[in-house]
């Protein structure tokens, strides 16, 4: 059986099929920047195309290949590009799907600078954009214009934990010769594969749960078909925004955990969100595992599992927030998530702060909104440890 045909358990720890002269059972570091051609006209074969040989590793690398390759297979793509970070997947994405009098539809509560970054910068070049509740189709369908090229879904939505119907969207992309973009973060391709439902170009901030252990920063964009590889392959090296080979080494190793991980957090997850859901000092939870969630039926549709990533609003707004997460103990007040540790964060104060207000609470990410990104300690450890917090307002 070819690796790339293992089922996803067995896929995440073999990789998609690496081997070197030695047959090593782990994908070493190639920690080297540049290639020797074994005479001219191999170099100049490697150049042309005619060979798929090793040049220089911003173009390509051996540890960083098999790490392309396996997150591919995991989300059923053509190929992958690994990028410095998340952002850097989001900004080739843009560059290389956008022009000068471009449009892009995407979703309101997008991670932060996916949004500021479009507002900010990329409008200085022409590029415009509208952002809408995509959990509504009916926003979407309205927001097209006859310049819109791109459909942009994070979907759950960060931090707001909405769901977007991919197989909708696919249809509306497809209506309009958009290229459809799902942000796959919060899920993982352990939870959700887009592209099974359409999606053109998936992208994952392997900072969170493909890596999983807090300790790297690095993104990868997959693309279904060639041609939007080939442009997204092409950008990446111009610009210069490669991952590096100890980092893929490193993002190899966690992504043998990922189905375990998950399988723990979310698990987790669950019982924290019951747990919040019935706490008389929390307002709402919106977990896409609770039947109160608005689109619990379509999460179950589309997501194998309902991830580990909880958001709440306690009564009592900012200052009640404020008590929490300075009480906590076991969950860390950071930033990011999708770590082997539970998180705790204030998207107000922190992850939204560079967003307008009006927009911010029009996005639904309210000022006494909480963020908890669920880890794989002993849930009883973290019910406690809130229950200790929550106790102090
Ligand atoms: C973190 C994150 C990003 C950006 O990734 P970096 O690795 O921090 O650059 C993009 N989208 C989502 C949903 C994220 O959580």
């Amino acid at each position: 059986m070819a690796k790339k045909d293992l089922r996803f358990n067995s896929l995440v720890v073999h990789g998609a099929g690496f081997k070197d002269q030695y047959n090593s059972a782990n994908v070493p570091i190639y920690q080297t920047s540049t290639f020797a051609f074994e005479d001219a006209d191999y170099g100049a074969k490697c150049f042309s195309g005619e060979v798929d040989g090793y040049i220089y590793t911003r173009l390509g690398n051996p540890t960083i290949t098999a790490l392309e390759k396996t997150v591919a297979a995991l989300e059923g793509g053509y190929g992958s590009i690994a990028t410095s970070s998340g952002m850097a997947a989001v900004t080739t994405i843009y560059m290389a799907l956008l022009e000068k009098g471009a449009h892009i539809v995407s979703t309101d509560a997008v991670y932060g600078p996916s949004r500021g970054v479009m507002e900010e910068h990329f409008s200085r070049f022409g590029v415009e954009s509208t952002y809408v509740d995509t959990s509504n189709i009916e926003n979407i369908k309205n927001a097209i214009k006859p310049n819109t090229k791109v459909l942009f879904i994070e979907t759950p939505s960060n931090p707001t934990m909405s769901i977007t119907d991919l197989e909708k969207c696919s249809t509306i992309a497809k209506e309009n010769g958009l290229i459809m973009v799902v942000d796959n973060t919060f899920s993982s391709p352990y939870l959700q594969n887009p592209i099974k439902y359409g999606a053109d170009v998936v992208f994952h901030s392997m900072t969170k749960f493909l890596n999983g252990h807090a300790d790297i920063v690095a993104g990868i964009i997959v693309a279904k078909e060639q041609n939007i590889y080939n442009k997204l392959k092409t950008m990446m090296i111009n610009m210069g925004c490669n991952i590096d080979p100890h980092q893929s080494y490193l993002v190899l190793r966690g992504i043998k955990t990922l189905a375990i991980r998950i399988e723990r957090a979310q698990e987790n997850a669950m019982k924290i969100a019951e747990y919040l859901e019935k706490h008389p000092k929390i307002e709402w939870v919106k977990y896409p595992g609770l039947k109160s969630h608005p689109q619990y039926e379509l999460a179950k549709k589309q997501m194998r599992g309902f991830g580990a990533m909880i958001s709440f609003e306690l009564k009592g707004g900012y200052e009640a927030g404020k008590i929490l997460m300075n009480n906590v103990k076991v969950a860390l007040l950071a930033v990011s998530l999708g770590g082997v540790e539970t998180l705790i964060q204030h998207p107000a104060s922190m992850t939204h702060s560079k967003m307008p207000r009006e927009s911010r609470i029009k996005a639904g990410i309210t000022d006494g909104l909480v963020r908890y990104s669920v880890g794989i300690e002993d849930v009883n450890d973290l019910i406690e440890d809130l229950e200790q917090a929550l106790s102090k307002i």
